[in-house]
């Protein structure tokens, strides 16, 4: 805390001799009149004596109580303000410097119930810009950890490129790492521009009318490459005329994560079952497998961005699908939920609204 200046200690001092004046002025006069009218009313002669003595007496008396009062309220100020606002001040300088650690002990006294609601407020600050750090961080991290992966594969597969005498098919191998690889880190960062749009409220849906059973049937076909080269069966139940009112290419994104999880999650042999049912006011999409299953525990992470809970397909994704489809899902204030049995399959069951 700065030590006060000259200009402040005038300032107190004059405000003190205002102070003082303002309430001898008021007294003397309240005195004058009592006096006045007491004296009357007992017949009572005031001599000058009386006047002079009575007016020393209250002069002193004045001086005395604005005295008393003045280091009262001092003391007051100590505590009940300056003591908070050095407290608020400190805190505050120290999450300007980036240190988020820091929270406000509430006070217990009397008459601090502002200060400790803005105590309150400020740990609340803290703890959100502590949060939206170690976000921050853990993101940076993530995106570093992901692309080293397919930057060394690439490199490697480059390294055996510049071979002299390589046969052909060889060449050919090691151009599809590298293009493999390339393409992996293109679709992390669309994924990743996607996510980063959907969550600073850069894309505002764009509301269309249309039938929700022809889109699931449209997106369920580009996989039919997918599910024939794994004769996985396809079992639809798709209700008839279900118009929805939404973003028809948000909604794409969602059952294109999810029909490519079911397929890339099921074994050869297995089944990929999708439901469509409706109310009058919403409709549930269910898209069902016989792949892998996943555990509670992993069920509780799925929608975290960059969350791999099965490490045997991480290679065909990056973590970001799920929470793509979340945001999706909660900018359009429907729900999305799991039912997974490890080793059985998954249900991804989506409601949203029709209008
Ligand atoms: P990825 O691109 O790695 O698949 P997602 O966000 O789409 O990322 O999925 C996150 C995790 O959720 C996956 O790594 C997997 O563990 C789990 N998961 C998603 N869909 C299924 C499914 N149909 N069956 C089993 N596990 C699934």
């Amino acid at each position: 805390m700065k030590k006060p200046t000259m200009r402040a200690v005038l300032g107190s001092v004059s405000s003190f001799l205002l102070f003082f004046l303002t309430v001898g002025f008021i007294v003397s006069c309240c005195m004058m009149l009592f006096v006045t009218i007491l004296a009357d009313t007992l017949g009572i002669t005031i001599t000058s004596h009386n006047i002079a003595t009575a007016a020393k007496v209250t002069f002193w008396n004045v001086i005395l109580i604005t005295f008393l009062f003045k280091i009262a309220d001092y003391i007051r100020r100590k505590i009940m303000v300056e003591r908070p606002t050095k407290l608020i001040t400190e805190a505050t300088e120290r999450i300007m410097s980036g240190d988020f650690s820091v929270r406000i002990k509430p006070m217990q006294s009397s008459g601090m119930e502002g200060f400790n609601q803005i105590a309150v407020a400020i740990n609340q600050m803290a703890e959100e810009l502590g949060s939206v750090e170690t976000l921050r961080t853990d993101f940076i991290a993530n995106v570093s950890h992901e692309m080293k992966t397919p930057l060394a594969v690439m490199q490697n597969y480059g390294t055996l490129l510049q071979a002299p005498d390589l046969s052909e098919e060889k060449r050919m191998e090691y151009a599809k790492g590298i293009t493999d690889g390339s393409r992996r880190m293109a679709d992390m960062l669309t994924n990743i521009l996607k996510l980063n749009r959907l969550e600073n409220q850069q894309i505002y849906p764009e509301i269309s009318e249309f039938d929700l059973g022809e889109q699931l049937c449209r997106c369920l076909l580009q996989y039919e490459a997918v599910w024939e080269k794994k004769n996985i069966e396809i079992e639809t139940e798709l209700a008839e005329d279900v118009r929805v009112k939404a973003d028809a290419e948000l909604l794409d994104h969602v059952w294109s994560n999810l029909f490519s999880n079911a397929f890339k999650f099921t074994p050869p042999g297995g089944t990929v079952r999708v439901s469509l049912t409706a109310t009058e006011h919403h409709a549930t999409v269910k898209v069902c497998d016989t792949g892998c299953g996943m555990t509670a525990e992993v069920g509780a992470h799925i929608f975290e961005k960059f969350y791999q809970g099965d490490a045997s397909h991480s290679v065909q994704g990056n973590g970001l699908g799920l929470a793509l489809v979340k945001r999706v899902i909660d900018i359009m204030h429907g729900e999305i939920g799991v039912e997974s049995t490890v080793g059985k399959g998954s249900t991804f069951t989506v409601k949203i609204g029709r209008c």
